[in-house]
């Protein structure tokens, strides 16, 4: 039987009086790329680096991750600058390999109802001491998406962030609605910690610090944001990427909106 090992607290994904920014490529595509992007996360100060390794992309034609290799890269990225880990996980049968490769199992949008999946990923999470980032649906209420939550917390005890992400609503100039009211709502429900990320909610770069600054000013606990060294060749989803100036200015920003709650940024 395998004991579980419980987190301390500095090993958290989130810490009292901290706005915790997880920051990096939507996806790993290569050495060089993962390497300077990390380089850049690590000189920001920061202490998580996101990458996706196993891409759920609407579009079946679209560059589908770098699945294993991609892993693998994260995780020795990850160990050279000293960073924690995050990326998603999209079926049952690769969280356990998954999970030797990073400190953080992210469930994507598209997954929140795999219940399977959920199931699977707490019981890895809790054998494992993995921290659970559970995205909201982008079709999910809020009541939906704690339910979730009970399906990964049924194996026991793990850190969980929930992360809202943007929902559908009938407005197609941004990418998607960020719910920002899902921060306090989730705060008066639950006692689970929330993040937000912009990048995938409004999907174009220029909108991510408004909502980054905003997201920190309605109480979240941190961020999740896409960055590139260059965003314009990005395998996917650059458009809605920061560039390393950008990167700076956003942390610049939401550190200022972070110092008015006493808090700092990490
Ligand atoms: C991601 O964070 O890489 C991602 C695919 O996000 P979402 O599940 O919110 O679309
Ligand atoms: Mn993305």
């Amino acid at each position: 039987m395998q004991v579980s090992v419980k987190k301390s607290d500095k090993e958290k994904l989130i810490l009292e009086g901290f706005v915790t920014i997880i920051a990096g490529p939507c996806a790993i595509e290569s050495w060089e790329q993962l390497d300077t992007i990390a380089g850049i996360v690590k000189k920001s100060g920061l202490n998580f680096l996101r990458g996706g390794a196993f891409k759920p992309r609407t579009s079946p034609y679209s560059f589908q991750g770098l699945e294993h290799q991609g892993l693998e890269l994260l995780n020795e990225v990850g160990r050279k600058y000293g960073l924690k880990t995050v990326t998603e996980v999209t079926e049952a049968e690769t969280v356990e390999e998954t999970a030797k490769y990073v400190d953080v199992l992210q469930i994507g949008t598209r997954n929140m109802s795999n219940f399977a999946l959920l199931k699977k990923v707490g019981k890895v999470a809790h054998e494992q001491n993995k921290t659970v980032i559970l995205k909201r649906g982008w079709a999910s209420t809020i009541k939906e998406w704690l339910l979730a939550v009970e399906y990964i917390s049924s194996a026991g005890d793990v850190e969980i962030v929930l992360c809202e992400r943007g929902i559908r609503t009938f407005e197609p100039y941004t990418r998607f609605t960020l719910d920002l009211s899902a921060v306090p709502v989730i705060k008066k429900l639950s006692k689970l910690p929330i993040i937000i990320d912009p990048s995938h909610a409004v999907g174009q770069s220029d909108l991510v610090i408004p909502m980054s600054r905003a997201a920190i000013a309605v109480g979240a606990d941190g961020l999740i944001v896409e960055i590139h060294n260059e965003p314009e060749k990005a395998l996917c989803d650059g458009q809605q990427s920061l560039d390393e100036k950008q990167t700076k200015e956003m942390l610049h920003q939401v550190e200022y909106i972070a110092k008015f709650f006493g808090k700092m940024i990490r």
